[in-house]
């Protein structure tokens, strides 16, 4: 009995003592860890994101690419240093010892100073940064492509870094090596837009350089139904309070009062229903629905207008009565049809304002189906939507909308998204006939290529004068239309003084 006792006291003691070791033993490890972690520091030089592309692979961000330089300050590394960053920066390093990092101009490559090419977002000369949109602090996208393909780009996101030895004072151990850590830094992965960087050159000089201060230029292949340029003037953001930090504005994507570039498809609709080109009216100036008077641009009296010339000279009053021949409620599914009223998506997370159009219950009063004939009232629409009624006017077909060509993987290989396939919704003769039609309309306007001009009331007032909505959308060539171009500015004179030129000099620039 007495020796099993002993025998349960000896176990007893051999496990506490086991015990005792192992939580002295984990305490001792941790010791040496936090030991350890005060003696070394790790630098990070950058950190990437996924790749966005252009059409051919061309990288749109990130932009460019600066030199950063890891410097571990000693009295052997003082002649590179003092070369890259001048005597008093070089001496101030080697006082403080410790490991740092720093801008440079030109590459190193010594044990003790080496640069490593870090990308930057968006360089001084980033294109498409409307489209392409902008990170927060924490590199997650708040708007345009950075947004809607936040996770993607993320998952293609890496960092560089170098761990130091140290000292307990923080200065660089000589003799030690650093070690690089290099996380996926430099992966191809990302997506791949229908941006032609060429294109949004062209279109991005010609807007600068044009008379619109606030306004958008955007381009679409009528054959596919690609955005080939989206620019937006300004850069950024004007009415903010901190117009540097603030989100900017893609104005492409705004719902914006319309007027006479939507005569083009009240006329197209006509011809489709049996209404002939040689459909005349003669315009007096004015006329009166209702209660209400409509006037041509300064009342002028256009006098016999058949459907060319009311293009031509756009003419009010010519579309007010050429509305009265067509079924207007058909005329209104058919432009729901096109895709007014709704919220057209670019890519998944993209889209457009939804704007809009008036009820079938408005155009019952005759006011209301005046206003509708020349684009003006309830009828609101995106540069967006009107690149797709151009794109129709053009061909006959439409394919919805996009900016999205595919997705890159970590070896930068494309792949592809399906092409959507184009929908028949114009005749081939109602389309020849408007090729005509809008070509004599656009030489009207002093431009090349094909489409027609606008000018719209906004309602909204600025210093007791009315901002005008103007506009230039059309196509190019005429008789072989490749390309299909909406110009706005938001508070202009004319279309023709404003956006007729900005269409003619990209349409002159294409390769
Ligand atoms: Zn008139």
């Amino acid at each position: 009995m007495e020796k099993r006792i002993v025998a349960l006291f000896s176990a007893v003691c051999i496990l506490l003592g086991a015990l005792l070791w192992r939580t002295m033993e984990v305490g001792r490890r941790q010791e040496t860890q936090a030991l350890q972690r005060a003696h070394t520091r790790v630098l990070t030089v950058g950190t990437s994101r996924g790749v966005i592309y252009d059409r051919n692979l061309q990288p749109l961000a990130p932009s460019d690419e600066r030199l950063v330089a890891v410097v571990a300050p000693c009295e052997a590394a003082m002649q590179t240093m003092t070369a890259l960053f001048g005597k008093d920066t070089a001496q101030q390093m080697l006082l403080r010892g410790a490991p740092c990092l720093a801008n440079a101009e030109t590459a190193a490559e010594t044990p003790f100073v080496r640069t490593f090419s870090v990308p930057v977002r968006r360089g001084d000369s980033a294109l498409a940064a409307h489209l392409i949109g902008t990170l927060n602090s924490e590199s997650h996208g708040t708007c345009g492509i950075e947004k809607a393909f936040d996770t993607l780009l993320n998952g293609f996101g890496g960092s560089l870094s170098v761990r130091f030895a140290v000292d307990a004072a923080g200065r660089v151990l000589p003799g030690e090596a650093k070690e690089i850590i290099d996380r996926t830094f430099k992966s191809k992965g990302g997506v791949a837009l229908t941006i032609d960087t060429e294109l949004q050159r062209i279109t991005e000089a010609a807007l600068q350089n044009s008379r619109i201060q606030s306004g958008c230029a955007v381009i679409m292949d009528v054959q596919t139904g690609e955005i080939r340029a989206m620019a937006s003037v300004p850069l950024f953001d004007t009415d903010a309070a901190s117009p540097s930090l603030s989100p900017f504005t893609n104005k492409a994507l705004g719902a914006y009062s319309v007027g006479s570039v939507f005569k083009p498809l009240l006329a197209a609709f006509a011809l489709e229903h049996g209404v002939k080109r040689s459909f005349s009216y003669t315009c007096t100036g004015t006329c009166q629905i209702g209660e209400t008077q409509f006037q041509c641009f300064g009342q002028k009296a256009h006098g016999k207008q058949t459907m060319k010339e009311a293009l031509e000279n756009s003419c009010n009053t010519y579309f007010i009565r050429l509305m009265q021949e067509i079924d207007e409620t058909a005329f209104l599914s058919f432009c729901e049809t096109l895709g007014f009223s709704r919220a057209i998506a670019l890519c998944d997370g993209l889209s457009c304002s939804k704007g809009s159009l008036p009820a079938a219950r408005d155009l019952l009063l005759p006011g209301e189906r005046a206003n509708f004939a020349f684009g003006q009232g309830k009828l609101l629409a995106s540069p967006v939507q009107l690149l797709s009624v151009y794109q129709l006017l053009a061909t006959g077909l439409q394919t919805p909308p996009t900016v999205l060509c595919g997705t890159v993987d970590e070896h930068g290989a494309l792949q592809r998204e399906t092409p959507f396939a184009p929908v028949r919704r114009l005749k081939e003769t109602t389309v020849r006939q408007m090729r005509t039609l809008l070509a004599a309309s656009a030489k009207a306007a002093d431009t090349v290529g094909a489409g027609k001009t606008g000018t719209a009331q906004s309602g909204i007032f600025e210093a007791e004068k009315e901002v005008c909505r103007t506009w230039f959308a059309g196509f190019f060539p005429a008789k072989a239309p490749r390309y299909a171009a909406v110009i706005l500015n938001e508070n202009g004179v004319s279309g023709a003084v404003d956006c007729a030129p900005v269409f003619g000099e990209i349409c002159r620039s294409l390769p």
